[in-house]
């Protein structure tokens, strides 16, 4: 991915309803995804082969947006970990603070984790999706293992990093137990901020095709794919059971439901209980009090204002 342009982020309209806080600067240093998760749509749509930006390039761009706060949106930043490595070396002399997505297995690699710290890695939002081994397995995400998460959390919070869960509900061997045994899971081990979902089968996506020949997708209304109703047949409970389950969850969890701003600032909660001592890599750069727009040219191509 030599040569990439860059986003015309000045194009989007201010009304755009998913719109970036001023103060966050967006970059992608990596696309695709070599897993097979049945559910997932980003592999459907950037290919199952993963590629890499050149570093030098990459920092080039976090450089001349002139925002210290950013998050990559790679699937997973750590995706080729030889290749993260030698980015989170460069990225280190900018003093930024950084945000990305990645997969549980980034916590089993400590050099990895050490240097996402010390070039500013404050949340990571990682794919967990259950707490069924069974219901990982029907999918295809079997290198989540359910029985290494709290471990797992446990060490991204040693590197002062916020664990932002994400969880699917409604998968094929999901029954309405599966509420309960989330709730355990997300208070037990400490995550910090809860990303919850239902299930969608979104166009492209291997799951959609298998719920259209078994006959189960129950809508095509595409306002029904943001983030609200269930738009197929659960196999081990009502469309009503799983939507109930979902909204009692989130009920639930209003108080884990961080905020990415003051996770910038300060290590959320289980990362905080288990500050580790290499983490001072220094105080956080401030960030603006205003509308945001005092750390960067308002009127240049790559931001949004
Ligand atoms: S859910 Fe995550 S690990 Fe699975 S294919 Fe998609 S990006 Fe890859």
């Amino acid at each position: 991915m030599e040569s990439l342009p860059r986003p015309r982020l000045d194009l989007l309209s201010q009304s755009w309803r998913f719109r970036r806080p001023p103060w966050l600067g967006m970059v992608q240093s990596s696309r695709g995804c070599p897993y097979q998760c049945e559910f997932c749509s980003t592999s459907a749509f950037w290919g199952h082969k993963f590629r890499s930006r050149p570093t030098d390039e990459v920092v080039d761009e976090v450089r001349s947006l002139g925002i210290r706060f950013l998050f990559f949106v790679d699937d997973d930043i750590a995706g080729t970990p030889s290749n993260t490595k030698i980015l989170l070396e460069k990225l280190i002399p900018l003093k930024i603070r950084w945000a990305s997505q990645a997969g549980i297995g980034i916590a089993k690699d400590d050099k990895l984790l050490s240097l996402a710290q010390r070039s500013g890695c404050r949340h990571l939002l990682v794919g967990f999706e259950s707490v069924e081994e069974k219901s990982l397995e029907a999918v295809h995400k079997r290198q989540n293992k359910p029985s290494e998460y709290k471990e797992l959390i446990r060490k991204i919070h040693d590197y002062g990093i916020v664990v932002q869960a994400a969880i699917v509900m409604g998968l094929d061997n999901d029954s309405n137990e599966v509420f309960q045994k989330i709730d355990y899971f997300l208070q037990e081990a400490e995550v910090d901020i809860v990303q919850l979902n239902i299930l969608y089968p979104y166009p492209g996506t291997k799951i959609r095709d298998r719920l259209q020949k078994e006959g189960r997708i129950t809508s095509k209304d595409w306002s029904n794919y943001m983030l609200a109703g269930v738009n197929y047949l659960p196999h081990k409970m009502s469309q009503q059971e799983l939507y109930d389950g979902y909204k009692w969850l989130l009920e639930k969890k209003h108080l884990l439901r961080g905020d990415l701003e003051k996770n910038f600032q300060s290590p959320g909660v289980g990362a905080k209980r288990r500050h580790h001592p290499e983490n001072e890599s220094g105080p956080a750069p401030k960030l603006p009090t205003d509308s945001g727009h005092t750390q960067y040219d308002s009127t240049s191509p790559g931001t949004c204002e």
